[in-house]
């Protein structure tokens, strides 16, 4: 069980329960049954009459309040938290508070039966968790451009294996990248080069995910590669090469698209993405999964524009896609004509007047992915680590050799990332371009 936050709506409780009294709030939560994670979906600040009363170490919420945010968590099938901050600096549960819980256990019990109730205090920018009336902490996540985890971590790493990369940033950091799952959605030129990093970087557990074999044309550029390998799985090359250099991993292989149901069940468990597929398609369902399930997510993209045997333009893109960042909406990089085209079934495609990509091989040169994916793989690293790369979003030209850092911000009329989109939804709302079938 885990209590999941969002960056943008992190930083708006962090400022509207600021003061020299405690303040508070009501969080609404969504339930993953897969992932036993609770997603922050959104905030009712307590006002100024939703307080009965207010001192530096003391708060009482108002029954009418409490009877409005139950009412509207039972109305709506999630679960509640009550969030207050301690400008005491205090970032413990005080004795006032075990009192004040102790009081309203059977409340919330009887008006959400089915539900989960939290506690939850806010403290300079921490956030301590529980359930009602139950003395055990919580895990708390927040998920933004960088990803903080509150909770202890019992395992410790090798130290001499990871002395060089601990020099870097620190046995703490190397503790995290030892904890976490990744995904890597696609095992191809991009996606085999991200799964080595990784694996030597001493992530200890992954989902891989891709329906296709090798084929002869791919040995040029996917790692891990043999002229053997030709008809195996992408997947099982991939989690060869993984073991080779980490033999303890978890490996969880799965030979199936990332729109199938399976798939995105195993994804709602794992704590990054690595989007290393060609297709449109996966994308944009991967960067909605993204903000709905409070999950980050790199892209990495390539493309080598060559035209009648002369190579007009090399560029490459890493992204980071997460709470408070653009989604690839809005980054411009999906197109929907492509989108339209990869839903397309072989005859619809036939019949097509328009369609020109289906089937053409674009250009693809490993040293180019390898760069690429090396971006996307520091960017992980400044996300989860205390390492400080800020940058989320870099463009790289081989031709004239630069690379470019780029900001932006979500667009607030965006239906995946901004105001109205899909953040904290979790299971509550399907994915656009998920399978149906098996649903
Ligand atoms: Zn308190
Ligand atoms: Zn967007």
């Amino acid at each position: 069980m885990e209590i999941v936050f969002s960056e943008p709506l992190h930083r708006q409780l962090e400022r509207a329960l600021a003061g020299d009294e405690e303040r508070g709030a009501a969080l609404l939560l969504q339930h993953d049954p897969i992932s036993d994670r609770f997603l922050v979906q959104e905030a009712v600040i307590a006002e100024e009459g939703d307080r009965l009363h207010a001192t530096a170490t003391e708060i009482t919420f108002a029954p009418q309040f409490l009877v409005r945010v139950t009412r509207l968590a039972r109305s709506s099938g999630r679960s509640l938290a009550l969030i207050h901050s301690h400008p005491s600096g205090c970032l413990e549960f005080s004795r006032t508070d075990d009192r004040t819980e102790a009081g309203l256990v059977e409340f919330l019990r009887d008006r959400n039966p089915t539900g989960f109730s939290f506690s939850l205090v806010l403290c300079d920018g921490q956030i301590l968790a529980r359930r009602v009336g139950v003395d055990e902490r919580l895990p708390v996540r927040i998920v933004g451009s960088r990803v903080t985890v509150m909770r202890e971590r019992a395992e410790k790493p090798d130290g001499e294996q990871y002395d060089r990369q601990i020099r870097a940033f620190g046995g703490a950091g190397q503790k995290i990248v030892s904890s976490l799952t990744v995904a890597v959605v696609g095992l191809g030129g991009t996606g085999s080069v991200a799964a080595q990093q990784l694996a030597h970087l001493g992530v200890r557990n992954f989902v891989l995910i891709d329906p296709d074999v090798i084929e002869k044309t791919n040995l040029n550029r996917v790692v891990g590669t043999a002229p053997d390998s030709v008809g195996q799985a992408k997947i099982d090359t991939a989690a060869v090469l993984i073991k080779s250099i980490q033999p303890e991993a978890s490996v969880q292989r799965i030979q199936r698209s990332v729109t199938a149901k399976e798939a995105i069940e195993a994804l709602r468990m794992v704590d990054c993405v690595f989007m290393c597929t060609d297709s449109h398609v996966s994308r944009a369902l991967l960067s909605e999964f993204s903000y709905q399930y409070l999950v980050p997510a790199f892209d990495v993209g390539v493309s080598i524009n060559a035209h009648e045997g002369k190579v007009e333009a090399v560029t490459g893109r890493t992204q980071m896609v997460c709470p408070g960042l653009p989604c690839l909406w809005c980054s411009h990089v999906l197109s929907p004509h492509r989108i339209r085209e990869e839903l397309m079934t072989e005859q619809q495609r036939a019949a097509d007047p328009y369609f020109n990509e289906g089937g053409e091989r674009q250009p693809a040169v490993i040293s180019i992915n390898s760069t690429m994916v090396s971006m996307a793989v520091t960017m992980f690293l400044g996300a989860f680590t205390a390492i400080p790369v800020e940058a989320r979003w870099q463009s790289y030209d081989a031709l004239s050799g630069k690379v470019r850092p780029l900001s932006a911000k979500p667009d607030p009329a965006c239906g995946v990332c901004g105001k109205d989109g899909v953040l904290g939804y979790g299971p509550s709302k399907n994915l656009s371009l998920a399978d149906l079938e098996g649903r």
